[in-house]
């Protein structure tokens, strides 16, 4: 388990964490999401022990950063935002490199080795110097070498930026299968990537924790009225006046003609009511054609925008 308490960082007089607390059960793959800036990684800088809190305390499976932080770092692999890879060094004697510092000497090494070399699909460049590998490629060496000592927890920084579409759902891929079996924070300013990942989500923003849950938790807590659009085929002049008038309806937000007898509605709803059954009931009653009806949910992005945007 990884414990957070009233975590406070400052650069100077740059408040980075402002109070942070939250806890992570083992086996769970969290998504720490926010803007650039809010403070997340800085925040996992002080987990893994690369830089120590102003204030507030941290624990790995009960060894605290600042007092134990060999017992911590030897449970946790870290990929940060731009993995320090020695370009100059062959992708496998780098990870042996690495691998060295952190274990000691075991017949159980080589075997290792090999297994993080083919999770992370490097086989075919095990004899490449680091430097002359794509960026997609050198963001697998960063995963592979915060594997190789076969930590408990993963912590990635924002592992995908500057990879391509392709590579990025590669990463993903490999992401969610290590979700399997490890713990994993993952750091992101991408909605999709950590809805893609995640079973629970933390945002961040200016240095606080403004939401916590599974993105269905996040989703029912800040579900607001149902927006409802239709686009109908009527000859009833009073068909708007008739929908605002439904049992469930809030108001009619909007109504704008698309052609001849073509309409296109949106409809807010009495909050937590859904009025899709007596809309259809209506159209039967106008003799109205239905051509369709959407139900607008709040979408983590909502929230997200929400929770993170500047007031103007
Ligand atoms: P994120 O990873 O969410 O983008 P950071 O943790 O990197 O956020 O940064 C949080 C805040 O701390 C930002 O205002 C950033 O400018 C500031 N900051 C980060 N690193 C340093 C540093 N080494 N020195 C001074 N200020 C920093
Ligand atoms: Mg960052």
């Amino acid at each position: 388990m990884i414990s957070v308490r009233n975590l406070v960082k400052y650069y100077g007089p740059t408040l980075a964490v402002n109070n942070v607390s939250f806890e992570i059960e083992k086996g769970t793959v969290v998504g720490f999401l926010g803007p650039n800036g809010a403070g997340k990684s800085t925040t996992v800088r002080i987990i893994t022990c690369y830089l120590s809190p102003t204030s507030g305390s941290v624990q790995v499976e009960n060894h605290d950063v600042l007092t134990d932080s060999l017992e911590v770092r030897k449970r946790i692999g870290y990929l940060p935002e731009n993995a320090p890879l020695y370009l100059d060094m062959n992708v496998v004697d780098y990870l042996k490199f690495v691998q060295k510092m952190r274990v000691q000497e075991s017949s159980e090494n080589g075997r290792r080795i090999k297994i993080v070399v083919e999770r992370c699909g490097l086989g075919d460049v095990l004899h490449k110097n680091i430097g002359e590998l794509s960026k997609g490629y050198r963001q697998r060496v960063g995963l592979a070498q915060a594997l190789v000592h076969n930590p408990d927890i993963l912590i990635l920084d924002e592992p995908t930026v500057g990879l391509d579409p392709n590579q990025i759902i590669e990463i993903r891929d490999l992401i969610r299968e290590l979700g399997r079996e490890k713990t994993i924070i993952l750091c992101s300013h991408i909605l999709p990537e950590v809805e893609a990942t995640c079973n629970r989500v933390l945002i961040i923003n200016e240095g606080k924790i403004v939401a916590d849950g599974t993105p269905a938790e996040l989703q029912a807590s800040f579900e607001g009225k149902t927006r409802i659009s239709i686009q109908i085929k009527v000859n009833v002049d009073s068909f708007r006046d008739h929908i605002a008038q439904l049992n469930g309806i809030d108001r009619v937000l909007s109504s704008r003609p698309l052609g001849e007898n073509l309409l296109e509605i949106e409809i807010e709803a009495v909050k937590g009511f859904d009025p899709r059954e007596n809309i259809f009931n209506l159209c039967k009653a106008d003799n109205a054609v239905l051509l369709e009806m959407k139900r607008e949910e709040t979408s983590l992005e909502d929230i997200f925008r929400k929770l993170t945007r500047k007031e103007e």
